[in-house]
């Protein structure tokens, strides 16, 4: 048996009034999707549980089939996994965002999506001016970077992900609990780094957003957790531009594949993923696909380039996918965005999103379209996500 999963990032969605009260899902033309919609099943799929904040690293970790209660240990460290970075067991992990904030408002939790070369230079002189606070700072992918703090062990903190405080106030939201004055006096240091810093003035003169702050959030301590193919018996591998889905994806010990261009935006090479991932259909029992793009349309409350996004991974991987699949054997597929995140309010909810599945006794009950409406109708309701991929494998 072959199985393709497909985890387009916060395509779930609300009506929208300018697509005419219809979601982007449901005004994309989808008919990879929709086909597997009317020949399989659809259902909501509840991948936060009660008093987890909607994000991807819990989210993803459900649809993978691991329950967050118990292997949830932070967003960072599932990061630094991706990035091979290996920390002591007294050190703590941190996201660190480059972000704008003009007035004490978070104008921009992507620092206007600052180029590879430009954070790289910044997390290089960083790491100098800061080292003697006990902070190491590593590169991830433009404004997503890392840093692990030394003799963190006393730490107890709670942080707010900027990408939830979208042009509010940040005042309390800095680091708070046991250990957050370091950190708050870390963010404070490197925010007059970065005042003066030639990088920023030349982003100012091209009128982009400057790195003003560094953001420090989604902390945690590194965590083993048991093998993808331990668990379900099936040889897995991941395609996903993101570190912190190629970080779970290495976590659970699955082989994380590259696709040139792949970018984690909107600009991404969707061609370029859907053909990585047929390919891998042929070494391996089961390809995950993650595609960012609808996530961050998301975010920038841009409802057309959410619809876009969802009709480019149909067409481009979606499509290839259960192609190759009709081809083989017998076969599975799985679309199962991860979170919602609604144009409208440009922030996660943990509303369940819709998943669609087809494939070898995969019996359809009632022929619909791929949509939130239509899962949230059906009796195919998955109250504790991790158990979607027991049910996937399985049923
Ligand atoms: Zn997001």
């Amino acid at each position: 048996m072959k199985y393709a999963i497909v985890l387009p990032d916060g395509a779930a969605d609300e009506p929208v009034v300018e697509l005419e009260g219809r979601t982007p899902l449901q005004a994309a033309k989808k008919p990879t999707m929709d086909w597997i919609a009317t020949h399989g099943r659809q259902g909501c799929v509840t991948t936060v549980p009660r008093g987890f904040a909607p994000g991807s690293d819990v989210a993803t970790l459900s649809l993978l089939g691991y329950d967050p209660r118990i292997n949830y240990s932070g967003r960072a460290p599932l990061e630094a996994a991706a990035r091979g970075i290996t920390a002591q067991s007294d050190e703590l992990i941190f996201r660190c965002n480059f972000v704008t904030i003009v007035d004490g408002v978070m104008t921009d939790f992507t620092a206007g999506h600052i180029s590879q070369a430009e954070a790289d230079r910044l997390i290089s002189d960083l790491n100098r001016a800061l080292a003697g606070r006990g902070c190491r700072f590593f590169s991830g992918v433009s404004y997503r970077n890392l840093m692990v703090a030394a003799n963190a062990s006393g730490m107890d903190l709670q942080s707010t992900p900027p990408h939830d405080i979208p042009d509010r106030p940040v005042a309390q939201h800095w680091p708070r609990g046991r250990g957050s004055e370091r950190i708050r006096t870390v963010m404070e240091e490197a925010r007059i780094l970065l005042a003066e810093h030639e990088v920023n003035l030349v982003r100012r003169d091209l009128g982009e957003n400057p790195a003003t702050d560094i953001w420090l959030w989604g902390q945690g301590r590194a965590k083993k957790l048991e093998s993808f193919t331990s668990r379900f018996g099936v040889r897995a591998a991941a395609i996903a531009a993101v570190d912190l889905i190629r970080g779970i994806a290495k976590t659970v010990g699955m082989d994380v594949l590259e696709a040139a261009g792949a970018t984690g935006y909107l600009d991404t090479n969707y061609a370029a993923k859907g053909a990585a991932a047929t390919a891998a259909l042929s070494s391996y029992d089961l390809v995950v696909v993650h595609i960012e793009a609808p996530d961050e349309a998301g975010h920038l409350g841009d409802a057309a380039a959410k619809v876009k996004a969802i009709e480019r991974i149909d067409e481009c991987i979606v499509g290839p996918l259960l192609e190759t699949l009709r081809r083989s054997g017998e076969w599975r597929i799985l679309i199962s965005p991860d979170h919602p995140t609604p144009v409208a309010r440009r922030i996660h909810t943990d509303a369940p999103p819709p998943f669609c599945m087809a494939g070898h006794r995969v019996h359809g009950v009632v022929a619909e379209p791929f949509s939130e409406a239509a899962a949230a109708a059906s009796d195919l309701q998955i109250d504790s996500g991790h158990e979607l991929m027991e049910y996937f494998l399985r049923s």
